[in-house]
């Protein structure tokens, strides 16, 4: 559905995640993809929301099994903070399960907008995470 929408789309490989906040479920699935386009963060987001919606996401209670989450972690270097928007994602600097992916995409050594740390250095500060790239 993302390649419908935007033909250009690149993905990451995928990565599988122990779940940490209720543990007996299956392992999570990450993926990041990049994006260019002409459309403002809203639009943007309003298509991850329909395609969420399509694909059934609410999980069952809370921090339980859901379908798909689609999350904007960056636009260019731009700082939004609206009601319905916060970008850079508020937790996507401590989730190697995002970095991990992230950085195949963007270069590691550039800097996280709001921080002063490069995304490999975020990353490195994560590697307690278990995250296992997929075949
Ligand atoms: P989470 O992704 O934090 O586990 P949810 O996907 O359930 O939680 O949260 C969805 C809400 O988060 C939406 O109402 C959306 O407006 C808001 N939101 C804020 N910033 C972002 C972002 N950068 N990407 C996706 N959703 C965001
Ligand atoms: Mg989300």
């Amino acid at each position: 559905m993302l390649t419908e929408h935007w033909p250009e789309i690149v993905f990451s490989a995928t990565y599988s995640t122990a779940p940490y906040e209720f543990e007996k479920q299956d392992v999570f699935l990450n993926a990041a993809a990049r994006i260019e386009t002409e459309e403002s963060p809203e639009d943007v987001a309003n298509v991850l929301s329909k395609i969420e919606r399509k694909l059934g996401k609410s999980p069952p209670f809370k921090y339980g099994p859901r379908t798909i989450d689609l999350d904007m972690l960056l636009f260019n270097d731009d700082i939004i903070s609206t009601d319905r928007l916060t970008v850079p994602h508020p937790s996507m600097h401590e989730r190697r399960f995002v970095l991990e992916p992230l950085c195949e995409l963007i270069d590691p050594d550039e800097l996280h907008p709001t921080m002063e740390s490069s995304w490999k250095d975020l990353l490195g500060g994560v590697q307690d995470q278990e995250c296992k790239k997929m075949e």
